[in-house]
């Protein structure tokens, strides 16, 4: 009998980093299914940001390898530029074009990476800014907007390139603890939706309610990784469950 088993969505395997002399990524594994959800938390320093940031390329890695959706990251562009329009994207600091409105921030990267037309990315980027509940605020700037609004801006012009693996590195916070829930309440409602998501954060609430498996790192390394309940009521390792301890 011939067993069919879906592709993962993500594929690291014996991954290795350094920065010049300073090894910042230690021999990772991580496959990620379609449709899983990963949080990856961990102390400050230990690789989290540049283990996502691997993932499209905007940090290199030196050994190991990482496929998404079955395409080998290497150095065919074709494969990068293919990667890059399955992996979304949202940072701590939004990173939005200051000059341009709300719609245009959410228009223009369809326009100009695809040659959609712009009534076409106008009304895609007017979908997304109603699912993220902010479409009053399209005509504005994003230095009109409050940081939670900026973030969910943010979240809706990454959906706009219709990814099929989201990743967010810290995305609540930078924000003000008003804040931090809508942004959240967003990324639930992206959960629920079926998303393959890789959220770094140490919002735990969020892991508890979202996550399929939690991962802890530290040091460049997977420390510990299984499912929330495990996770929380009984880390195997010391380290992770001191670190626990340190946040909650
Ligand atoms: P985290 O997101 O878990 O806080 P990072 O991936 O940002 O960790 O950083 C991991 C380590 O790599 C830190 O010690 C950091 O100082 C170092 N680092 C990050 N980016 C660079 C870089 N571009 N050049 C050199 N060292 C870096
Ligand atoms: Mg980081």
């Amino acid at each position: 009998m011939t067993r069919y088993r879906a592709e993962p969505a993500i594929s690291i395997s014996s991954l290795n980093k350094w920065y010049g002399s300073f090894q910042v990524l230690k021999n990772i594994d991580l496959r990620i299914e379609p449709g899983e959800r990963i949080v990856i938390c961990g102390p400050s320093g230990s690789g989290k940001s540049t283990l996502i940031r691997c993932v499209n390329r905007l940090e290199e890695h030196q050994s190991g390898s990482i496929s998404v959706n079955g395409i080998v990251l290497n150095d065919s562009l074709k494969n990068l530029d293919a990667i890059r329009r399955d992996v979304g994207m949202v940072f701590q600091h939004f990173n939005l074009f200051p000059h341009l409105t709300v719609k245009e921030n959410c228009a223009l990267p369809q326009i100009l990476s695809r040659g959609t037309k712009r009534r076409d990315a106008e009304e895609l980027a007017m979908h997304f800014l109603t699912k993220v509940r902010i479409p009053e605020q399209a005509d504005k700037y994003p230095g009109q907007l409050s940081g939670g609004q900026q973030q969910r801006v943010a979240i809706a012009r990454a959906l706009c390139m219709t990814p099929k693996i989201m990743l967010f590195d810290e995305p609540t916070s930078a924000l003000d603890p008003e804040m931090v829930k809508e942004v959240l309440d967003t990324m639930v409602a992206l959960a629920e939706d079926g998303m393959t998501m890789i959220v770094v954060t140490h919002e735990m609430g969020f892991a508890r309610k979202v996550a399929d498996r939690v991962v802890f790192m530290e040091a460049g390394e997977i420390v510990e990784i299984g499912n929330p309940d495990a996770f929380f009521a009984g880390a195997k390792s010391q380290r992770t469950r001191k670190f626990l301890g340190d946040i909650m």
